[in-house]
This record gives C-alpha cells, structure tokens and sequence, in this order.
C-alpha cells in the first residue's frame, strides 16, 4: 500500500511523523507523495483541509486518516498514542470507509475568462474586498433575495461545525447531501430584507449569487483565500464527488460534537 502524511510542522507533528514512518517500515508500504491510497494527516482539522486540497485530484484513490496533535478534531479524531493501532490496522486492512459530501464552487468572470472550479470540504464564502457586499442570491434560477453586509458563507454538512457554526448555523451530519448558507451581519430594515436564516439546500439545487455592487470579491475556499476580479456570478452545488476517510472504530459525529462543544466526557 502507498501512503503520504502530512504533517502540521510543528516539533511535536513531526516527532509523531517519524514515528509513523518507522512503524510503517515494519509493514508492506511504500512512501508515495504523489499517489498514496493514504494520507496520515498529523496536526489538526486544519492539516486535514491542506491534506485534502493537495489531493483533491484523486479523491477516488485517497483515502484519508487525521491524528490530533493539538486539541480532538472533526477530521483529526485520532490520538497520538493510537498511532501503533492504526498502523496495523491499516495493514491488516481493517477499516471501512465513509464518505462525506463536498462544495462544488464555480466563479464565472465578465470577460472571455474561463470560470475558475473549486471543491471544497469545509465551505467557501464571500465578502467585497472594501464596501458593504451586496449581491443577489438566486436559488434554482429563480431571484430569492438581495442580500447586504458583511458576506455569505456557503458550508458542507463536515464543514457545519467550522466557521458555518460560528455564523449561526446548524450542525448538519455529514451523512446528510445538503450545503448550507449562511449570513454574515446582513442589514435588515423597513428598506433592506433578507430571510435572516441559515438555508439547508439539497443536493440537486444550485445557489447563485450575482453581484449587484462591485465586480471584485474576496472568495474563501477553506483556507484558501483569493480576489476575484471581474466576477459575473458565484455558482454552488453539491459535489458529486466526495471526500473518503478510513474509519478504524466507531466514533459517532454527535459523540464528536459533544466532546469538542460540551464537556470532553470519555
Ligand atoms: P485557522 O484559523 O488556523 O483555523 C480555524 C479553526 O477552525 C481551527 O481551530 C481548526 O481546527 C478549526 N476547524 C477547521 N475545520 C473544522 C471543522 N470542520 N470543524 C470544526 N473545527 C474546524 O484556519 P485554517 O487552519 O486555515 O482553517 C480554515 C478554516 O478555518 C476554514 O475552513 C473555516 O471553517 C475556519 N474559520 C473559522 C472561523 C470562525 O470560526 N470564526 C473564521 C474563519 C475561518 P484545528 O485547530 O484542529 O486545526
């Protein structure tokens, strides 16, 4: 078996890294940065967003484990101290595999510019680079509202408990093919109305926001973060793609919920 890792680099990811490089030894698997059918993220939910965008060219291939070196994560749900556990599970090939939804995001620009694609695991969102953003929000080709403020935040059910959950959002289990908008700071008035709700979309409809005021926009992908000039409309769907993870035992995502929200209970 091929596998990557990719490590937070921090003393202590890098510490482990080595570890798990030197078990791994002990097994039949070969180091493969480019086409692992592993990838062993070390550090946190945030390592696992990089792990991910590295790879998101051969989701089918790549299957992905994360070990928390920091806090427990939603993606990170390994302890360092399993790491000898898994590695000869994942040499006995006892684990299952389960798959969680993703983001489809297209950029369409004025000009003859191709559209820029992106997929993401936790959510994109949009925000005007200097004023108020200000943008229509189109659900299945049909006008839903003029929105005005800070920006929207179009989340993945994983993705529900990141910034989405910050936003006001519901936490969605990832078992579920939806994406999730939500508002950031909207101006609501006797003149300026949005809905003032997260909205929970299935999978088989499309959210379009077209900008009304400003063609340049600041668009999140996950950690990414880059301004796109000259936007025509900012396109979502789910993905028919997704995102697999090796699951060596049990760990239901509410349990996951409440360990990292509530009380660490064990
Ligand atoms: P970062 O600022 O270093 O990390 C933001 C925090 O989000 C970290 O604590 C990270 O956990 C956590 N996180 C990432 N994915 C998560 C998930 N699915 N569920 C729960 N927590 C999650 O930024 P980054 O490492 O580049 O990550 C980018 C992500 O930050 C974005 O995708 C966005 O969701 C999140 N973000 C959150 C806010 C907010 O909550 N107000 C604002 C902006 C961005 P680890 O410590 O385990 O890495």
């Amino acid at each position: 078996m091929k596998y990557a890792i990719q490590s937070r680099n921090d003393k202590v990811s890098n510490q482990l890294m080595d570890e798990a490089i030197d078990y791994l030894k002990g097994f039949d698997f070969t180091y493969d940065n480019e086409e692992p059918d592993i990838v062993l993220s070390i550090g946190g939910d945030g390592t696992l967003l990089h792990a991910f965008h590295k790879y998101s060219h051969r989701l089918k291939e790549t299957a992905f484990v994360g070990i928390h070196t920091g806090h427990l994560g939603f993606y990170a749900d390994w302890q360092p101290a399993e790491i000898e556990k898994l590695v000869i599970s994942l040499a006995r090939k006892e684990y299952d595999v389960i798959e969680y939804p993703l983001l489809d995001v297209t950029i369409n620009y004025r000009e003859e510019k191709e559209s820029t694609r992106y997929l993401a695991l936790n959510e994109s969102s949009v925000k005007s680079p200097e004023v108020t953003l200000v943008m229509d929000v189109e659900l299945n080709g049909k006008h839903f509202e003029r929105f005005r403020g800070d920006g929207l935040c179009m989340s993945t059910p994983s993705g529900s408990t990141a910034y989405n959950k910050a936003l006001g959002g519901a936490i969605v289990h990832p078992s579920l093919l939806t994406m999730q908008l939500t508002e950031m700071a909207s101006i609501n008035n006797r003149v300026f109305r949005t809905v003032g709700s997260p909205l929970i979309l299935p999978a088989h409809h499309i959210c379009v926001l077209k900008p009304v005021r400003g063609p340049d926009f600041m668009v999140t992908v996950d950690h990414l973060q880059l301004l796109h000039k000259d936007v025509k409309s900012i396109e979502y769907q789910v993905s028919k793609q997704k995102v697999r993870f090796a699951r060596f035992r049990p760990f239901p995502f509410w349990r996951r919920v409440k360990d990292s929200f509530i009380e660490n209970g064990g």
